[in-house]
This record gives C-alpha cells, structure tokens and sequence, in this order.
C-alpha cells in the first residue's frame, strides 16, 4: 500500500531511538508532518499507523538496530546529529560554493587527512554545491597506485560526499597550454643556468641570464623540455614575480621540471611535471572555487599561485588558512609506514598501529567521531595538539548505547568455590538495553578470574563477582560468602567453565590474551569487554582489536 514504506521508517526509527519501542503518539505526529496526504483521511491513516507500529514493536531490539542502522543511516544521521560547536560561515557565500581536497596518492588518508575533508564536506553540505577530490600526483615518485582506489574508499567511509574527481595527470595539456599564455606574455621563462646559480642569484635578488629573454626563445626552450632535447635537471621553466618578494621562495619560483621516470598511472608520456603551486593555480581557477580551505603551511604557496590569477586576471577564490594540528605519537609518516609495510613489519595499511583511516576504522572508530571532533575543533588559525581522550570520549559516546558486554579475563587463572551452590547467572547485554537480551550461564562452583586480580585479593577481604555471588579468601582457598549485598566491595569480572581463548590485540603492538565469555560468540562490531576497554570484533571469534578505554 502507499505510503506504508514511509510510515516503517518513521516507526523503525522512532523504535530506534526509544530503546526498541515505537511510540504510537509520536509515530503519528510525525507521519502527518512528513506525509500530507494522509491528513485528509485521519481515521484509517492512523489504522495504519496504529498496525505498524505494532509490526515494529514485536521485533527484537537487535532486529531493529540492524534494520535501522543498514537502511536509514542517513536518517539516522541528520536526527542524531548534536552540533555542539558550528563552524563559522564563509565569506563571499552567492549560491552555492565549489571546494576540494586535494591529497597527493602516496597512500590511503590518515587521520590528518580527514580535517580537510570534513571540513569541506560540511561547508558544501551547508551551501549546496560541488566538493571536488582533485588527486594531485604530479610526483611520479610518490604515487603509490593503490591510492587513486583507497583514497575514495576512504572518503566514502568517512561519509565525505565527494560530488566529482579529477585526477592532475589527466590535465598535463593544460599545464602545458597556461605554461606557454604565460610565455607569450613575459611572464613565465626557462631557465637553463645550473640550479645553484639560480638558487644564489635568487637570494641576492639578482636576475639570471634568462630572465629577459624573449617569448619566442622561451617558447622554443620549453618545447625542447618536452620533446625530450632537453636533459632532466637541464632547464626549468619559470614564473616571474619579484625578486625583492621578502620571501625568497616566492621570488621567481619553479613551475615546470623534467623528471625522467615512469608515472604510475599514465607511464612515460610526459617528462616535464608542474610543480604542485602551478597545477593548483591552474586547477583552483578552470574547476571554479570559490573558497579554499588549507593549513597554515600553505602560506607560502597562496602567495605564490597568486601571481598567476593576477596575471590571468582571474578571480582569487578565497582562502582559509587553519592552524596545523600536531599528533603525537600517531604514526603518519607515509613513506615511513609504506616502508613498514613492505618490509613486513606492518601488515598493510590497516595494521592498528598506523594512523591511516583504515587503521581506525578496523579498531572500531566510527566516521561520525570524526566530525564531530573536527567540527567542534573548528577552522581556527591556532596550531593545536590533537586530543585522542576527546575523541575517545566522542567515539564511547557514540558506540556505547549499542556495544554489547562481555566478561574476559586476562591470564586467567582456574578458581574453586568452596561452598558455593549451583547458581544461574544472567547478566545483561547492555546495562541500560535490557531488550538486548541476556547472557545466561549455570555456574557450578568454578569460574576464571584474571590472574592479576586473583593475586590482588587479600586474606578475609570481601569480593564480589559480577553479577553473581561474593567470595572471600581464606587460606589458599576461595569460599562463597552468599549473593547478601554489601557497601563498598571490590567488583571483579569472571568466566564461566567453556569460555574460549581469546586475544586482543593493541595500537602499540602489543597483545592481551585469556578467555572470553561463551555469548560472544559469532558477535561482530563494537563490545564493551567489562573493567577493560572497548574493543571491535572485526575478524572472527578469537581475537578483538582494542578501540579506547
Ligand atoms: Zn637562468
């Protein structure tokens, strides 16, 4: 029937955020604000109603979380979304915006990565518009061709909506055609004296031999560079600018080399490669942004490329420059993890202890904490130090409601209870999610507990197992001390008899093993392991990668 898909999603979601139950008031409400044609007949629209929420609200808690969080993530998103900080509006905002990202394929993004696309995604989701992923491997020395597929993949985890890509090794013709209008002009030359000379002459703000040489000796010197007479490290071709600039790297800056090597994607056809400040000016303007946003570093570099949107004519984008955020102890160094990799020593780019994406993705880190943190971290001009405890609070935040518990002990050690009578233990899933269900376990007077708090325990101190009974130690044994609650008792975790090997292992490399609890078996996603930490079940039963405390 019509309108019975619609009436679902807005019942499923409403069971969703209600703990597993759909209310029939509420449900209501919001058909008739989202579906007007039912308003004109209330009596049967809320039979209907009335029928599917009863359909939802006879299905398991987890049968509706799956169903919600597979089909209506995007719902799901927009009604859950808590901006605690706005980012500022942009200037000169006419309709909507044009922005990109514009990472080189060394490899997959890492976390440093995901503030621009964040960032930008949010602006363009704000204004409307397009949000190009301008790929920029113009370095045929460091392109990993791996990268052009996960760099995607990564924003698309991310949920970065990427509206267009374009990749800088399609565009060498125009490069090459803004190289020579720049020629034409007098504004661009090629430079063959030795680079030092060049270097030296630049610093003293002192021309080179070639600066005033006419277009057509230019033009004839750059062809040359192209079709290969020219040698590698023999000629550079060169943007004009002023060579008293303060900054002697915007004085006459390289724009063209000759690189003889094998490009990854589009092999040896070209041997005369823009340097990144060219390209971008080029790309910033015949791709139409109208704003840019990029770090502080890139200073230099705006300076640079605005010699060639004024001697174009063309209209500057406006820039944003953010502070650089530092982030310690994560490794993000490409080359050096690419290096990793191939020797072994990482696994790929998904090994846990490098900062990729990927890396945080398969601990368990959910995309969504990663806009918050950097909405909230904003686009200011302050140099910042990343803080993993405040993204590990927004990722608890958002993982726990739904993270199941488990008991696993570490080291375990067998333990006898004297006197203990048979006990049916059943403790929740969740501790606030009873729908969830339960794990049930018959207890028969033997359980695992960690060796470290086996050790911790004290002669004739209390203790209570959780959610099951207390003990006590006496001598070398254990007695039970009955399930009578008492004031301050230390709580420690246990595992029934057939609880498996298990391990988890850990960002720094290293690895916690003992038994876990029979009922997570076959789970998969993020679980709470209790007294211990978060953990995500991504690659079978027997091992968990540690996501945060
Ligand atoms: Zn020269």
């Amino acid at each position: 029937m019509m309108y019975e898909d619609d009436i679902r999603r807005i019942a499923l979601i409403n069971a969703y955020q209600h703990e597993g139950k759909a209310d029939l008031k509420s449900v209501m409400g919001k058909v008739m604000a989202e579906i007007p044609d039912l308003r004109r007949d209330p009596r049967s629209a809320r039979e209907m109603v009335s029928r599917i929420v009863d359909e939802v609200n006879s299905m398991s808690a987890y049968e509706i979380r799956e169903t919600v969080e597979t089909r209506y993530t995007s719902s799901i998103r927009k009604e859950k979304k808590v901006e605690e900080h706005r980012l500022p509006d942009l200037e000169g905002v006419n309709g909507p915006v044009v922005m990109r990202m514009a990472p080189s394929p060394s490899g997959p993004l890492h976390i440093g990565h995901t503030r621009m696309a964040i960032l930008n995604d949010e602006y363009v989701k704000r204004y409307g518009g397009e949000l190009i992923l301008r790929i920029e491997d113009t370095n045929p020395k460091n392109i990993d061709p791996d990268a052009y597929h996960m760099i995607p993949e990564d924003l698309e985890w991310l949920g970065v909506n990427v509206t267009k890509i374009v990749i800088q090794s399609d565009r060498f013709d125009l490069y090459y055609a803004e190289a020579k209008k720049l020629m034409e002009n007098g504004h661009m030359y090629v430079c063959t004296c030795p680079r030092e000379e060049f270097k030296k002459r630049k610093l003293e703000s002192i021309p080179c031999k070639d600066r005033d040489n006419p277009p057509e000796t230019n033009l004839e010197l750059f062809d040359k560079m192209i079709d290969g007479t020219i040698k590698e490290g023999d000629a550079v071709a060169v943007v004009k600018t002023d060579l008293k600039h303060p900054n002697p790297s915007v004085r006459d800056w390289i724009a063209f080399r000759i690189i003889e090597a094998r490009h990854p994607r589009v092999d040896d056809k070209y041997r005369v490669y823009p340097m990144m400040s060219f390209s971008v000016a080029v790309d910033d303007h015949y791709l139409g942004l109208t704003h840019v946003l990029r770090g502080k570093d890139q200073l230099t570099n705006t300076d640079k490329q605005r010699y060639i949107f004024d001697y174009n004519g063309w209209k500057k984008p406006y820039y944003y420059h953010y502070g650089m955020i530092k982030f310690p102890g994560i490794k993000l160094k490409t080359s050096l993890m690419k290096k990793g990799i191939l020797s072994g020593q990482y696994e790929g780019w998904s090994d846990i202890r490098l900062g990729t994406v990927r890396a945080f993705a398969k601990r368990g880190y959910r995309p969504e904490t990663f806009r918050r943190y950097w909405i909230n971290s904003g686009l200011r001009e302050i140099d910042a130090i990343f803080s993993i405890e405040i993204f590990d609070s927004i990722n608890r935040e958002i993982v726990d409601p739904r993270a199941y518990r488990f008991s696993f002990v570490k080291d375990p050690v067998p333990v006898r209870i004297e006197g203990m009578p048979n006990i049916s233990a059943k403790l929740p899933l969740h501790p606030t999610h009873p729908e969830y269900g339960f794990r049930e376990y018959e207890v028969k007077g033997s359980v695992y507990i960690a060796s470290r708090d086996f050790a911790a325990i004290s002669e004739g101190e209390r203790i209570r197992l959780k959610d099951l009974c207390y003990i006590r130690k006496k001598g070398n044994g254990i007695i039970y001390d009955g399930v009578e609650m008492t004031e301050k008792t230390k709580i420690i975790n246990w595992c029934p008899e057939g609880s498996r090997d298990f391990s988890v292992l850990k960002p720094d490399g290293s690895k916690d093993s003992g038994l876990i609890e029979p009922k997570s078996s076959g789970y998969r996603g993020i679980a709470q392991l209790e007294r211990y930490g978060y953990v995500n079940f991504a690659d079978g039963d027997d091992l968990a990668y540690f996501t945060h405390p």
